[in-house]
């Protein structure tokens, strides 16, 4: 709900990368049958690009954030490039059914196409476009392992005394500093909490890493300067004789360093405005191997379709978050198992390497080509 700005410059800026991929594709791929893979919205004309020049290549593309409904969508002036050069794909994936509805909706009421409802596809100019979910998953095994093992929880109990939590409980945000993922709206939830129990600023502690992203566009500027104010007035407001009861992470950490902050939290709150999927809410759980610790959960991302057991809270009420994190906090053990194992069995039964090889998959099965291809004669 924050309004684009769309600049022409930007967007012959982004027919020329395209292109850019495209040639380097081609180059890789050489004269030899290939299927490939592209992701995300950096790419939505490259296929088209791609498909000018090798029509018998097959090629997906994975769009990792949500797609809109056509309302939406159709302000974009350029609606009709982007939704051409995705139907340029045999297969575009998202990570729920619900994105791809959006998606054959807004190529219905923009486009000429046929929309097969029934095989779930799109026919346009004699070209067929599948359109499938995806839902990703991290590699929750290795996650489970590493969380278990005595360096993570070491390190788990290090950042106590890194941040002088005491024995506080821990509620936890791991994010990219992105307008999308409510960390104002987090710090604001958490405020209004510890309004309502005031005691809870002696015995409870909230730490957010923010990893810095985007960092040249205003927008992304101006977020990361209302979420330090946010974390300076908590402190001064609530720090007490703790002096700091919030603490800001604003660096990348790699996988050894997270694990220990997962291992740490009682409790990881999400708040996404608007989110794909979010991988940080199925890491947490994967990481949560004696079932304790709570997920707060937004319904605006697509990892909520999969963790029905986690508390979902509209990061947008305030109250009912405030409300939600009391409820956490307060979780007797045996529910919180309860949820965990449920979660877990969600979390454990997908995987980041079955995502990608359902995705080949299908290409393969779907991609109809007269003779085929087979992956072995790539070199
Ligand atoms: N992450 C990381 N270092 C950090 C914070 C996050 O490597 O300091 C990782 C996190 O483990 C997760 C990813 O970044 O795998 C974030 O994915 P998510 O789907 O939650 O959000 P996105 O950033 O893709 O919108």
């Amino acid at each position: 709900y924050v309004r684009p700005h769309f600049v022409a410059s930007q967007w012959r800026a982004y027919q020329e990368v395209n292109e850019q991929f495209a040639d380097a594709i081609l180059e890789a791929v050489g004269d030899e049958p290939a299927i490939v893979l592209l992701q995300d919205f950096h790419l939505a004309l490259a296929a088209a690009a791609l498909r000018r020049r090798r029509p018998e290549l097959a090629i997906v593309l994975f769009w990792h954030v949500p797609w809109p409904n056509p309302e939406v969508f159709r302000i974009l002036p350029w609606a009709r490039e982007i939704l051409d050069g995705l139907l340029a794909c045999d297969l575009v994936g998202f990570h729920i059914q619900h994105h791809g509805m959006n998606f054959i909706d807004t190529v219905a009421m923009e486009l000429e196409a046929r929309v097969d409802q029934e095989r779930q596809a799109i026919l346009r100019r004699g070209h067929r476009t599948f359109v499938r979910a995806y839902p990703i998953s991290p590699d929750s095994a290795e996650i489970s392992m590493a969380s278990s093992e005595p360096w993570a929880i070491r390190a788990a109990e290090a950042l106590r005394e890194t941040y002088d939590l005491g024995d506080t409980r821990v509620v936890l945000g791991v994010d990219r500093l992105d307008y999308t993922k409510g960390i104002p709206e987090r710090l604001a939830a958490y405020e209004r909490f510890l309004e309502l129990n005031p005691e809870a600023a002696e015995e409870t502690s909230f730490i957010q890493i923010g990893v810095p992203s985007r960092v040249d566009l205003a927008e992304y500027q101006s977020l990361g300067a209302e979420v330090e104010a946010g974390v300076a007035r908590l402190n001064e407001r609530f720090g007490g004789r703790r002096g700091r009861i919030v603490h800001l992470i604003t660096q990348n950490l790699d996988f050894r360093e997270l694990i220990p902050y997962y291992v740490l939290a009682d409790v990881l709150a999400v708040t996404s405005l608007h989110d794909g999927m979010n991988l940080v809410a199925k890491e947490y759980v994967a990481s949560r191997v004696n079932r304790d610790g709570v997920l707060i959960l937004s319904p605006y991302t697509g990892a909520a379709r999969e963790l029905e057991h986690a508390i979902q809270v509209s990061p947008y009420d305030v109250e009912a978050s405030a409300a939600a994190i009391a409820r956490a906090l307060a979780m007797p053990e045996s529910e919180q198992a309860e949820r965990m194992r449920s979660l877990r069995e969600v979390v454990a039964a997908r995987n980041i390497y079955d995502w990608a090889s359902k995705m080949f998959r299908d290409i393969k099965r779907l991609h109809l080509a007269p003779g085929g291809f087979s992956l072995a004669r790539r070199r």
